[in-house]
C-alpha cells in the first residue's frame, strides 16, 4: 500500500534547444519592467549579450560560495537602478547570488543554468559570511522561472561538464534513499541517473555532442528536483564539510567522494541500491560511479584537490559534530575508511 507525502515545487520550466528565446516573454508574463542580469566574470560576454536584447543592466561580480559582501554589492545596483527581475545566466555561483538578493529583496527570478548543479530547481541558498557558510531553506529563493536552453551549455569545458554532471548524479542518488522520499521523486531520481550516466561519457568524447549535452541537462534538471524536494544524507554532508574546511571545489569533491558514500550507505538500503543498479545498468553501482569519474576524465583522490592527509580525522571527527540522518548510523572506524579511501584515490569499498 502506498505511503507518502510530496509537495511539488511552484516553478515554471521552459526547456528547448533555443529557450533563452523565450527569455523577452517571460519577463512580460511576470509584469516586470527593468531587469538586471546576473552572471560571473567569466561568462560577462553572454550576460551582456543577453542583456543587450532586453535593456537590461548587467552585474558580473558572482562568485563561488555566495558571499555576502557580493550580495551586498549587487543589492546597490538593484536598489539604485529600480530592478524589478533578476536573470541569472550560470551556474550554482550564479544562482546562489540571485537566490541571496531574492532572499532580502522578494524580487522574481528567472533563472537561465549553464552547468548542471541543479540549484535552479531548489528552495536552498548557501551563503558564506566570514568564511563561515550557512545553508537555509526558503520558498523566497525558488526561482519562478527556469529556461534550459541547451546551447547555453555547449562551452561548459568537457572537465567540467563530467563533474558537475556527476554532482547531480549524487542529488540523484542520496534522493532515493531520503528519510523524506516518496514514489515520485524515487522515480525522478532513477531517470535522472539513467539519463547522466549515458550522457557524461558521450560529452567527454565529444563536448560538441549536442543530443549527449541535451540529455545531460535533463538528468540534471531533474537531480535538482530531488535536490529541492527531498533531504540529503551523508554524502552531502561529508562533501560539505570537506568543501569547508579545506577549500575543496564544488563538483570536484562530490565526484570523488559519490562511490565511497554510497559504498559505506549501500547495505542498509537495497532498494534504492536495486533502483540505481537498473538506472547505471551495472550491479555494483559504486563501482560504476567511480568507473564513470575515470571515463569523464574527472580527478579521484581528494589529495590531488590539495586536501592534507591530516584531514583524514579532522573530517572523520567534525563528522560527528552536528549529527544528522542517515539510513546507516554514523561510525568512526568504516567512516574515516570512507574517507581515506577518497582522499587516496581508492575504489570505494
Ligand atoms: P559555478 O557556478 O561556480 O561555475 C564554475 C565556473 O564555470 C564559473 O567560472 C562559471 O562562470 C563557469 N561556467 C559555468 N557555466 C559555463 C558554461 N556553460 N560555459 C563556460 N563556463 C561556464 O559551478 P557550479 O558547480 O554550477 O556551482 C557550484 C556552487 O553552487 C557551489 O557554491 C554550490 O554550493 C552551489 N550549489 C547550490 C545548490 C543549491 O541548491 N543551493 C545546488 C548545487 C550547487
Amino acid at each position: 500500500m502506498h505511503r507518502f507525502i510530496y509537495t511539488g515545487l511552484p516553478a515554471r520550466v521552459v526547456f528547448a534547444d533555443g529557450a533563452v528565446g523565450e527569455l523577452s516573454r517571460e519577463v512580460d508574463r511576470l509584469g516586470a519592467r527593468q531587469v538586471l542580469v546576473l552572471t560571473t566574470p567569466q561568462q560577462r560576454g553572454d550576460g551582456d549579450a543577453l542583456a543587450a536584447g532586453l535593456g537590461a543592466g548587467v552585474y558580473a561580480g558572482a562568485t563561488m560560495h555566495t558571499p555576502v559582501g557580493v550580495t551586498e554589492d549587487a543589492l546597490k545596483l538593484v536598489q539604485s537602478s529600480g530592478v524589478d527581475c533578476l536573470v541569472a545566466l550560470g551556474g550554482g555561483s550564479t544562482i546562489g547570488l540571485s537566490k541571496a538578493i531574492a532572499l532580502r529583496t522578494d524580487l522574481p527570478q528567472i533563472a537561465i543554468p549553464t552547468t548542471y548543479a541543479g540549484s535552479e530547481m531548489t528552495p536552498i541558498l548557501g551563503e558564506t559570511r566570514d568564511g563561515r557558510k550557512t545553508t537555509q531553506k526558503s520558498p523566497k529563493v525558488l526561482p519562478e522561472v527556469v529556461l534550459y536552453d541547451v546551447g547555453l551549455t555547449m562551452t561548459l569545458p568537457a572537465g567540467l561538464s563530467g563533474t558537475s554532471g556527476i554532482n547531480a548524479i549524487a542529488h540523484a542518488v542520496e534522493a532515493m534513499y531520503a528519510e523524506d522520499c516518496n514514489p515520485i521523486i524515487g522515480s525522478l531520481a532513477e531517470q535522472s541517473i539513467a539519463a547522466l550516466v549515458r550522457a557524461l561519457p558521450r560529452i567527454a568524447a565529444d563536448p560538441g555532442d549536442r543530443e549527449a549535452r541535451s540529455d545531460a541537462q535533463y538528468g540534471a534538471f531533474l537531480a535538482g528536483v530531488c535536490l529541492g524536494s527531498v533531504g540529503m544524507a551523508l554524502h552531502h554532508k561529508l562533501c560539505h564539510t570537506l568543501g569547508g574546511m579545506f577549500d575543496l571545489p564544488h563538483s570536484e569533491t562530490h565526484t570523488i567522494v559519490l562511490p565511497h558514500a554510497l559504498a559505506y550507505n549501500g547495505p542498509s538500503v537495497p532498494r534504492a541500491i536495486a533502483a540505481m543498479a537498473r538506472a547505471v545498468g551495472e550491479d555494483d553501482v559504486p563501482r560504476a560511479l567511480f568507473e564513470l569519474a575515470g571515463k569523464v576524465g574527472a580527478p579521484r583522490a581528494l589529495r590531488d584537490l590539495g586536501m592534507p592527509e591530516s584531514g583524514i580525522d579532522q573530517a572523520a571527527d567534525q563528522a560527528f559534530a552536528n549529527p544528522y540522518w542517515n539510513p546507516r548510523p554514523l561510525l568512526r572506524a568504516p567512516l574515516r575508511e570512507l574517507i581515506a579511501r577518497a582522499w587516496a584515490g581508492e575504489a570505494p569499498a
